[in-house]
């Protein structure tokens, strides 16, 4: 392993603690350094100092032992000179005499100094301590026996010389010490400052050697985990930044990981999100076009392609008395999965208002009616389609338990259960409404506005049709004798029997209180009065119940060939069927398209509140006594 792989392995914190120690032990060096160079220094100067003090001591043993000769030549004058005492001169001598001997003999003690010279000193302090007695001896003889003195002088002049000699020359040694000392101090000086600078340099360099090496790691990690987080940013959430490092930089590439998979999943939710409210939106629009239930079956059919095109699907629905459900739409390619539910409240996610996800129809808990089919083994997610509340059907969708619907498909299903059971329940309300709005509630029958409709439709068609108006006879009598409820009890048995008398193309309806008006599809007159027959023979049979008074009714019949306006024909109808009240009841007329022009004046006579209409309208005496 190199030293920057080495480097990059070493956590966040062993980086800073590297750099701290690199720092402390830089500083630590140099102040050593220093210590050490000021000491060496020191010691110098201390050496200097003591070999000054050793030079000192020389010269003043070279003056004791000048002082000493000086004591002796007086001691030669004692007599002569009156100033001289004897015992002054000879203190003297033995003071100079030990004074120069402490001198070598503290000089002796100078261990700064060679150790030759020391041996020197050593070997003139036992010269100096022959040339102190040498020169007491004399001064004492100098007062007895002043020949002999003087003969002995010169051997202590010898004494003098060698001594003097001897000096000099340690003198001149100490003095040498001294210079050389003085040199190395100041080469010490010289060499202390070249090893602090190159110490200095080095140290300084090998720390920031490390220091550059610790903040280039650190710094090639924060640009890594800023170069993450930028394309996190930037949208890439594939990026991590995680080395599996347990250091601060570590954990907060860690971090930097949660948030780009907390983020990604927050995405993809949003996208899920996104892509289902697209498809409930289609499925929406889709669904507003469909104004049939046929037609929402169909849109439901394609949304189930749209939401796998593998898996089985069907639509159950219940007829509006919510007794029958029936498969009104499956998957168009993968077909029905087969439900065998046939009642809404049989199904348990009808019956739990929820959809239910079945992982396998194995379980214990699974639907007894994903049981037993023919594919085997199998999934099912089954969302109750409902309506404010009402129980409608169940989309039920089936897969293997290998392969079931994705939780997205499942979301897509239970969207589309909650919008097909609104539009169905739109529809079918829809629907009942415009039954209510087209039908006459007495009778069940279409209304007026229902039949003007029918009328004017099979006028632009072109087709042959014919059109019928009916008046019970002498209604107002049987209300006023039976009440107004048998009276609406009768409108009932006619309507019933115009419903089963009409055939499928021919529609029936209540023109308003007790007149009915027929349009008989690719019907002539001639077509007309036989209808007329056939329902005035099955009113007769129907009256023979007894359910009701025995009751007839007259019809006035136009045909297409007659007029190509609807209101015309209308009017023609009437008119003969005023002609039929005027032939005494309980007969047809056709009309005569000759009467168009007089129906203006008709009209007038109609609305004569005499009842004039010249035409006989009074009580057919036969039905009267019936009743
Ligand atoms: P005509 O043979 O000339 O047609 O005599 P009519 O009594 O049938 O005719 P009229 O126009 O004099 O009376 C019609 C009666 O029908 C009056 C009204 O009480 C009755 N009627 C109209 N609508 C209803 C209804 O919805 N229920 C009941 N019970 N009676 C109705
Ligand atoms: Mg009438
Ligand atoms: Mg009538």
């Amino acid at each position: 392993m190199n030293l920057p792989s080495l480097v990059g392995a070493m956590s966040l914190r062993a980086k800073l603690a590297t750099l701290n120690a690199a720092v402390a032990a830089a500083l630590l060096l140099l102040a050593m350094l220093a210590w050490q160079s000021s000491s060496d220094q020191d010691v110098a100067q201390a050496r200097q100092v003591r070999l000054a003090e050793a030079l000192h001591l020389n010269k003043q043993a070279d003056m004791v032992h000048d002082a000493l000769r000086s004591d002796v030549l007086a001691s030669l004058l004692i007599g002569q000179v009156p100033q001289l005492a004897q015992e002054d001169v000879l203190r003297h001598v033995a003071d100079d005499a030990q004074e120069l001997e402490d001198a070598l003999d503290r000089l002796s003690t100078f261990t700064e100094l060679p150790a030759e010279l020391i041996e020197q000193v050593r070997r003139n302090r036992s010269a100096a301590r022959a040339y102190g007695q040498s020169a007491l001896e004399l001064a004492r003889q100098a007062l007895d026996r002043r020949e002999a003195a003087l003969a002995a002088l010169p051997a202590f002049d010898g004494q003098f010389r060698h001594l003097v000699g001897e000096l000099e020359q340690q003198g001149a040694q100490i003095g040498e010490a001294l210079r050389e000392a003085q040199l190395m101090a100041a080469r010490e000086a010289t060499r202390a400052r070249r090893s602090l600078v190159w110490t200095c340099v080095i140290t300084i360099g090998v720390a920031s050697a490390i220091v550059a090496l610790m903040t280039l790691a650190i710094r090639r990690r924060l640009g890594e985990l800023c170069s993450v987080a930028q394309a996190i940013a930037d949208g890439d959430l594939t990026r991590r930044a995680s080395t599996g490092r347990s250091d601060e930089l570590g954990a907060l590439g860690a971090a930097v990981d949660r948030m780009a998979g907390s983020l990604n999943t927050m995405i993809d939710d949003m996208r899920r999100e996104a892509r289902l409210a697209a498809f409930g939106q289609r499925l929406s629009d889709a669904l507003d076009m469909a104004d049939r239930e046929h037609q929402v079956c169909t849109v439901a059919a394609r949304a189930m392609g749209e939401v796998s095109a593998a898996h089985p699907m069907e639509l159950l629905i219940s007829d509006s008395s919510r007794a029958q459900m029936e498969r009104v739409a499956e998957h168009p390619g993968a077909g029905s999965p087969g439900c065998g539910v046939r009642s809404p409240y049989d199904c348990v996610a009808v019956r739990r208002g929820t959809a239910v996800t079945f992982d396998s129809s194995a379980d214990l808990h699974a639907c007894e009616h994903l049981r037993g089919r023919a594919c085997g083994t199998a999934s099912a997610v089954c969302v109750p389609v409902t309506f404010m509340g009402r129980a409608l059907g169940v989309l039920h969708a089936a897969g293997t338990p290998e392969r079931p619907l994705s939780p997205a498909q499942a979301q897509q299903i239970t969207v589309m259960g909650g919008q097909l059971g609104m539009r169905i329940g739109t529809v079918r309300a829809f629907e009942r409404t415009q039954i209510q709005a087209a039908t006459d509630t007495l009778t069940g029958l279409p209304n007026r506005r229902t039949l003007e409709q029918r009328l004017r439709a099979l006028v632009a068609s072109g087709q042959p049709h014919a059109v019928v108006m009916c008046d019970l006879d002498h209604f107002k009598l049987l209300n006023d004798r039976y009440g107004h409820a048998t009276g609406d009890a009768a409108l009932r048995v006619f309507s019933e029997v115009l419903r089963d008398t009409l055939g499928d193309g021919d529609l029936a309806g209540r023109w308003g209180g007790e007149e009915f008006t027929l349009l008989l599809a690719q019907a002539d007159a001639l077509a007309a009065q036989r209808t007329v027959d056939a329902i005035r023979h099955q009113l007769a049979a129907a009256l023979r119940g007894g359910r009701v008074p025995l009751y007839t009714a007259s019809f006035g019949i136009a045909d297409a060939s007659m007029s190509s306006r609807p209101e015309e024909l209308v009017q023609l109808a009437d008119m003969a069927l005023y002609q039929a009240k005027a032939a005494g009841r309980d007969c047809a007329r056709i009309a005569d398209p000759a009467t168009l022009a007089m129906l203006g004046k008709d009209a007038r006579r109609r609305d004569d509140p005499t009842g004039d209409t010249g035409i006989d309208t009074s009580i057919d005496t036969v039905t009267a006594e019936a009743w």
